[in-house]
């Protein structure tokens, strides 16, 4: 996970929104795709959720779907950059409230034009999304590193693994535990990363088999050459196997 709470800061972030909301105003629509570089510099080409590589095919996200909220459609503070599996396969348009969450703006008719025109409304909707309780992690508002950690742990069978949790401090029965939890699970956060290496180190450990046996062959018959050739096949199938399971995330 990323912390991209600077963005808000960034002079070519507030270059781009002055330009967009200009045109906006004018017509109301709105291309989030104006956004697309900016958050891939500071989110250093990676998935703030998940940290998979991005490129100009992942998306520019809205956090709280367009399908839910279509007042927010063409609203910057909503956007946030994410791969297309965490945002198309894992949100898409699930966006679960807090059971103590005080208002619920999803579906409600409000109206667009006036919400980018006259201030006051806008301010009124506003703090109203401020007293929503979402449970998805927002890298773009939220403190990351209040809501997790990560800790190193083995599981017997498998060897050592990083796990991300909700962090220590957190009161269980409290909002930011609830929404630890439903980020870790909604985006699969860990299953995801015990998948790959559980998987990986399967593979690897076939090959150390097949490895040991050409071992045994060669000591028997002293072929140089097929011994070479081998282990060059067993280092490039391995590096193979680990960019597949990366490129099915
Ligand atoms: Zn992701």
């Amino acid at each position: 996970m990323r912390d991209m709470r600077c963005i808000y800061k960034d002079s070519n972030f507030q270059k781009i929104a002055k330009t967009f909301l200009e045109k906006v105003k004018k017509n109301q629509k709105c291309s989030w795709s104006d956004f697309k570089k900016v958050f891939l510099t500071l989110s250093n080409d990676s998935c703030p959720i998940c940290a998979k590589d991005l490129d100009d095919f992942d998306d520019t996200d809205h956090y709280r779907p367009k399908s839910l909220y279509k007042f927010l459609e063409c609203c910057y503070e909503n956007y946030m950059v994410m791969c297309s599996k965490c945002n198309r396969n894992l949100k898409n348009d699930y966006f679960p409230l807090d059971k103590n969450s005080i208002d619920n703006l999803k579906n409600e008719n409000i109206d667009i034009k006036k919400f980018f025109d006259n201030e006051k409304y806008r301010d009124e909707i506003n703090s109203r999304l401020e007293r929503e309780k979402p449970l998805l992690v927002n890298p773009c508002k939220d403190n990351i590193f209040e809501l997790f950690e990560i800790r190193f742990c083995f599981i017997k069978k498998y060897g050592g693994v990083t796990l991300i949790y909700p962090n220590s401090n957190l009161n269980k029965n409290s909002y930011e535990y609830r929404k630890a939890i439903c980020s870790i699970r909604t985006y699969k956060l860990n299953n995801l990363k015990i998948s790959i290496r559980l998987k990986i180190m399967k593979r690897t450990s076939d090959k150390l088999k097949n490895f040991a046996i050409a071992t045994k062959i060669y000591q028997q018959n002293k072929n140089k050459e097929n011994f070479s050739e081998l282990i060059r096949e067993l280092s490039k199938l391995h590096r193979v196997d680990y960019l597949e399971e990366m490129d099915k995330v």
